[in-house]
């Protein structure tokens, strides 16, 4: 490749690119091999915030430093690593994060269990799917939840008392001090550095947030962007269905006007259900298998009302914009699907890039009417690893588990596919994600549905140009061609002609994003 001012001047043999005039030949990366930089198209900059918080998820995790933590196995593990937290660390909340209660099947994490840590201190521990939290009972006494609280997602025990778990943001946000303890570190330029640095040490060149920057931040982002050595590009998603959607839609077109080199301003964000593991995602018929316990919400919970998707979705279409909408369920994209057609009716517009987000139940016939939309699919494969075991004995059963993020199908009906980490939901990683759709193995050694598996080539696709074309960044950035951003990512071996299970084992040894070389290391410290 020839380089020049950032972007790809050309691509052949030295010779051919010497019509271009004096060059200096480079060959840092003789022995290494170049992909187009890898596009996570849903992510979340709390994938920064949230180290500077104990983990206590399921699986070893490694931070944007390098270091390892390692997942806790049992409730009791849970509680003992709470429990050094809370001695180690002062403030008014204990937060924790990565909490996988799926894993429990013994029990589920209440307050009760809380309580054996702090009787005193409010503790508040959010969920791996971001949809969830468990608190203990001083944060439901401090923030008066009680027996006879009457908001949806607050399951009661036996007793008629909270359980302690807290069901969707609404629910969340009722313990706010231990809600914006998370929030107040979104806020932190390490938190920036660490999630640019982690994004960059798994080969990201582009990553979208979808829809957790707050304005109120943007200026940070703006400052954190434009120093030198900011190792990747964002996309800053706006989360809509947050107040005046029409004003909401004046402020994104207005911001897009602001977009430099490595930050981008113009998509929104729309989250209409929950998360499948959870429970909270809204499926079709015949939903979730029986609760043994009967303490699940039936079939899962509405972020927007159905009914009022089209009117608010309308009002970003009609401004020109694109809408990412988390739709988990099968029944969630059903009610997505009916709002695109009815604002395309309205108002057609071509090539409007809607993009269904997660789509984890979409059914073939889904897909069919997605092309027909034109609208994309971003999916999250990295669930056949993570849950898949938990979807086929515990959620939606064997069947359907084996349908879940669907990649063939989606490429079969012509829809445009990405996948995603959905990071800090798990561990970004798109060696990883490719790895999930080539070979849909679990934790277990079981194929998930054989059929849907994809080769790695169009997992690669999908992880680069499939991914920029969601973000309507395909002519810019995707693929290596003459004109795009000069976005590489550097990797040991070549994950279209290793052992295919091994491409999740391929070293990043880092990135060259608009021309400049950024190696995989430790985040920066401010
Ligand atoms: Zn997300």
């Amino acid at each position: 490749m020839a380089v020049r001012e950032g972007r790809i001047l050309g691509v052949g043999t030295v010779e051919s690119l010497a019509q271009w005039g004096p060059a200096t030949v480079d060959d840092t990366f003789a022995d290494k091999i170049i992909v187009p930089g890898f596009v996570e198209a849903h992510a979340h900059t709390m994938d920064g915030a949230v180290w500077s918080f104990p983990y206590v998820g399921f699986f070893d995790r490694v931070d944007p430093d390098g270091e390892l933590w390692p997942g806790c196995k049992s409730l009791d593990e849970v509680i003992e690593r709470l429990t050094e937290a809370d001695s180690r660390t002062e403030g008014d909340v204990l937060f924790a994060w990565g909490l996988d209660p799926i894993y429990f099947d013994s029990e589920r994490l209440s307050r009760i269990h809380l309580d054996r840590v702090s009787t005193t201190r409010p503790i508040f521990v959010f969920h791996a799917s971001a949809h969830l939290a468990t608190v203990n009972t001083v944060m439901l006494d401090q923030q008066e939840i009680g027996a006879d609280h009457p908001a949806e997602g607050v399951p009661k025990d036996s007793s008629g008392f909270p359980t302690g778990e807290l069901q969707e943001p609404a629910a969340m946000a009722l313990a706010m001090p231990g809600f914006s303890a998370l929030l107040r570190s979104f806020s932190q330029a390490d938190s920036v550095l660490r999630f640019a640095a982690g994004a960059r040490n798994a080969g990201v060149t582009t990553v979208a947030d979808l829809g957790t920057v707050q304005p109120a931040d943007w200026p940070l982002w703006e400052r954190m962007t434009s120093e030198p050595g900011f190792p990747v590009r964002v996309v800053l998603a706006h989360r809509g269905y947050t107040g005046d959607d029409t004003q909401t839609a004046v402020t994104v077109v207005t911001k897009a006007k602001t977009n430099t080199d490595l930050l981008r301003f113009g998509l929104v964000k729309l989250i209409l259900d929950g998360s499948i593991q959870g429970y909270t995602a809204r499926l079709n018929w015949p939903h979730y298998l029986p609760d043994p316990e009967g303490v699940r919400a039936r079939n899962g919970l509405w972020l927007i009302p159905p009914d009022a998707l089209a009117e608010c979705l309308g009002a970003f279409h009609d401004a020109g914009l694109m809408v990412h909408c988390h739709a988990n369920g099968d029944e969630a994209l059903d009610v997505f699907l009916d709002a695109v057609q009815t604002v395309q009716e309205r108002n057609p517009r071509a090539d409007h890039r809607h993009t269904a987000q997660h789509a984890q139940l979409a059914t073939p016939a889904q897909f069919r009417r997605m092309a027909k939309l034109g609208v994309n699919v971003n999916l999250f494969t990295n669930h056949i690893w993570y849950w898949g075991d938990q979807h086929r004995s515990l959620t939606v059963g064997e069947d359907r588990a084996a349908g879940m993020n669907a990649c063939r199908s989606a490429l079969d009906a012509g829809v445009t596919l990405a996948f995603h980490s959905d990071a800090p939901i798990t561990p970004m990683g798109p060696l990883h994600t490719m790895w999930c759709a080539v070979n849909r193995l679990t934790p277990s050694g079981h194929v998930l549905g054989p059929s849907e598996r994809i080769s790695p080539s169009e997992a690669l696709a999908a992880a680069t140009l499939g991914a920029a074309y969601q973000l309507r960044m395909d002519e810019e950035i995707g693929s290596i061609q003459p004109g795009k951003r000069a976005d590489f990512t550097i990797l040991d071996s070549d994950p279209l002609t290793v052992e295919p299970r091994t491409i999740r084992d391929i070293s990043v040894w880092g990135t060259v994003l608009s021309g400049v070389v950024h190696q995989a290391g430790p985040a920066v410290k401010s």
